[in-house]
């Protein structure tokens, strides 16, 4: 069996990268329905002996201040719906922000599957965000640097049962 992945989180922490690391270059469809959909990347992943469906929620980095709360909601609750695990994505450089807090309330009301990434946890600089990661109340974070492709090994660790 096959799953669906949706990577979450605010902008700039490395969704894209995961995403671009994970399909390489099996970009599958971009959907083309207007509003909220067009903003979703769905590809075909591979990692290591799983294939599976990943979605990125791009388009967040275009909204202004005011619009970005209620994009970035609308976004992932869609993300949310179509997937079957979250994978949330923090950046451990930059610790856990208010903006990742809202995220996390979202993820507890909306999905029964979440897996905590800290991303750019490539080097010692990532290490106060990783403790930090744990206050979301989602478990252990996985390590990942989505750049340097480390962690990916955990991550597979943690998909793989569930494929
Ligand atoms: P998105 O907005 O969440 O999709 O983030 P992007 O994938 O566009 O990445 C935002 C920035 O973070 C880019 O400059 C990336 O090169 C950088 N980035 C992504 N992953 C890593 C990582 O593992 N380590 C570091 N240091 N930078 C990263
Ligand atoms: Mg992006």
């Amino acid at each position: 069996m096959t799953f669906t992945l949706a990577i979450v989180g605010r902008p700039n922490v490395g969704k894209s990268t995961l995403f671009n690391r994970l399909v390489g270059r099996r970009l599958a469809l971009v959907d083309d329905q207007p509003g909220v959909t067009r903003d979703l990347r769905e590809g075909e992943a591979r990692l290591g002996d799983l294939r599976f469906t990943v979605i990125d929620t791009a388009g967040l980095e275009e909204a202004t201040d005011d619009s970005l709360q209620g994009r970035m909601r609308r976004l992932t609750e869609r993300a949310v719906e179509m997937a079957d695990i979250c994978l949330f994505m923090i950046d451990a450089r930059a610790g856990v922000t208010p903006t990742d807090e809202v995220f996390a309330d979202i993820l507890r009301k909306k999905s029964a599957h979440v897996i905590l990434a800290a991303n750019k946890a490539e080097g010692s600089a990532a290490d106060a965000g990783l403790i930090e990661a744990y206050s979301l109340g989602l478990g252990e974070p996985v390590r990942l640097s989505a750049e340097h492709g480390e962690g990916l090994n955990e991550l597979y660790s943690m998909l793989a049962p569930l494929s």
